[in-house]
């Protein structure tokens, strides 16, 4: 783990001595040869926003239009080429826990609007992920937030143990930002791990963590031929005749029959539209979220893996004649990553007695969903659902403040919980919910010049009742 933490004065002079450094003259810097130390450079420093959010998944998004919507100037930092996260470079199409008041509704009307959801639930549904990338671009632009695609968050400076500075890296080069309030909503927690915050991840501070898995979308030539391998086709429900589960199981019959193998134990294939499915089909197991090397050849494998099996089952002909994969998402997914400390962590205690906060932000229904850690286990039991009743419970403001350092908040799967809390709460309703919490409590307290946990709750729900985000 890389904990850095530099003082205002310690960037400014490393910043100066880098101006006498030509690259040109950076060489290893150690006997060995296997160390290199980076020169300091001096970079463009952007002072222009009240609150910066970094990552533009489902967390991102709602966390950036609901500052900017409580009159925050608000920039927000995606690596990918699109806004969404799993839901749009991650080909997701399913939507669990979304049933909420605030944006949830607001995204569920206008994907209604524009034909590009199924299933009249308003807590589960397919969403369509293409359609999905244009609406949350049209968010982000009528509430003003400033949005650079294709920027990487890949430093964070403190000052008196508080977050002033960022160092985004993309085709602009190193650009340093400065803010009063951040927000880590990476998934990954990769701002609160840069700016010094304590974390876990997984099931020990070194995992096993949850596989990941890569969605891909394939078109048919007649959805209704696919029905009994089809689940949440016109219903909800994971158990009896239709159910996902019998859906499951006649999946892999023809899996079978076609001479191939899934490597997770339920794969699935979602409706889309009438001539469109999405497939899980893969796990890989044993990755840490922050190895590049190990998520590049997992990102391969697993694409393989999908053309390996997709061919074998237009070889069956019948009703997979003319299958063929239309997309296979930029990102694979991940789904756990660091879990930022906060002045509250979320456990499976919670879970347990259905806890109740004064300061909640978000009620969850959703279960534990946790995905086999191994092959072995794959083989076994594909998904445990913790072994006991979960109620539903909340999760508070708190657990979305970071404990260890000021002026950073987080929202989405990176918020302060256990592993049992982390596979429940992690879906994307959950993370539209936090991410507006997080948003306008960074919004009020950049502009009345406080800390995240100087604001009360009851002052956010005041202000999102304001900008039309309550009753
Ligand atoms: C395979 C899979 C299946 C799932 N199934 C479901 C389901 O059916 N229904 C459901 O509701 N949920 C499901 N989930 C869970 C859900 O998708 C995630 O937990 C959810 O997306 C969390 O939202 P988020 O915004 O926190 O994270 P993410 O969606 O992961 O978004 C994080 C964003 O931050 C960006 N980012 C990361 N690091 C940086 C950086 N350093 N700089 C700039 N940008 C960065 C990423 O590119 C990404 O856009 C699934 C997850 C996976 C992986």
């Amino acid at each position: 783990m890389n904990r850095v933490s530099y003082s205002r004065r310690n960037f400014i002079s490393s910043a100066l001595a880098g101006s006498a450094v030509t690259h040109c003259q950076a060489q290893a810097s150690n006997e060995n040869g296997d160390r290199f130390d980076e020169p300091a450079q001096k970079l463009e420093l952007h002072d222009d926003a009240d609150v910066i959010v970094c990552g533009a998944g489902p967390a991102g998004i709602a966390a950036a239009i609901t500052a900017a919507r409580a009159g925050a100037r608000t920039r927000l930092f995606e690596v990918h080429g699109c806004l969404g996260g799993v839901w749009t470079a991650g080909l997701l199409t399913y939507i669990f826990d979304f049933d909420k008041p605030g944006l949830t509704r607001e995204i569920t009307r206008r994907l209604d609007e524009r034909d590009a959801r199924r299933n009249p639930n308003p807590s589960r549904f397919v969403y369509e992920p293409e359609e999905m990338k244009i609406l949350l671009e049209e968010m982000c632009v009528e509430a003003g937030v400033k949005t650079q695609l294709h920027t990487r968050v890949s430093a964070a400076f403190r000052e008196d143990g508080r977050l002033r500075t960022l160092v985004t890296e993309s085709k602009s080069g190193r650009q340093a930002w400065r803010a009063p309030v951040f927000i880590d909503a990476t998934g990954d927690g990769d701002l609160g791990a840069q700016a010094g915050c304590g974390w876990d991840v997984g099931q020990a501070k070194d995992c096993p963590c949850q596989p990941l898995t890569m969605n891909a979308l394939a078109v048919v030539r007649d959805v209704k031929a696919l029905a009994p391998f089809i689940s949440f086709n016109g219903t909800d429900e994971f158990n009896g005749p239709g159910g996902h589960l019998t859906c499951v199981e006649a999946f892999k019959a023809e899996l079978k029959r076609a001479g191939v193998e899934a490597s997770y134990g339920h794969p699935t294939i979602f409706p889309v539209r009438d001539d469109l499915v999405m497939l899980m089909l893969n796990h890989e197991y044993g990755i840490k979220p922050w190895d590049a090397a190990a998520i590049s050849e997992a990102t391969m494998r697993s694409r393989a893996e999908v053309f390996r099996i997709m061919r074998a089952l237009r070889k069956l002909g019948g009703p997979w004649e003319g299958i063929q994969i239309a997309s296979t998402a930029e990102q694979i997914g991940i789904r756990d990553g660091r879990r930022i400390h906060g002045r509250y962590q979320v456990t499976r205690d919670d879970l347990i007695k259905g806890a109740r906060q004064d300061d909640a932000v978000a009620r969850v229904t959703f279960g534990v969903d946790i995905h086999a850690d191994s092959k072995e286990t794959n083989k076994t039991k594909p998904i445990n659902n913790g072994d006991f009743k979960m109620r539903p419970y909340d999760i508070p403001l708190r657990a979305l403040i970071a404990k260890d350092v000021g002026g950073l908040m987080m929202a989405g799967r990176c918020i302060s919980g256990d592993f049992i809390a982390h596979a429940s709460y992690r879906v994307t309703g959950n993370a539209v919910a936090m991410g507006e919490a997080a948003g306008v409590t960074a919004a009020l307290a950049a502009l009345s010049k406080r800390l995240p946990h100087e604001v009360a709750w009851s002052e956010s729900l005041a202000k999102l009742t304001k900008i039309g985000l309550r009753a």
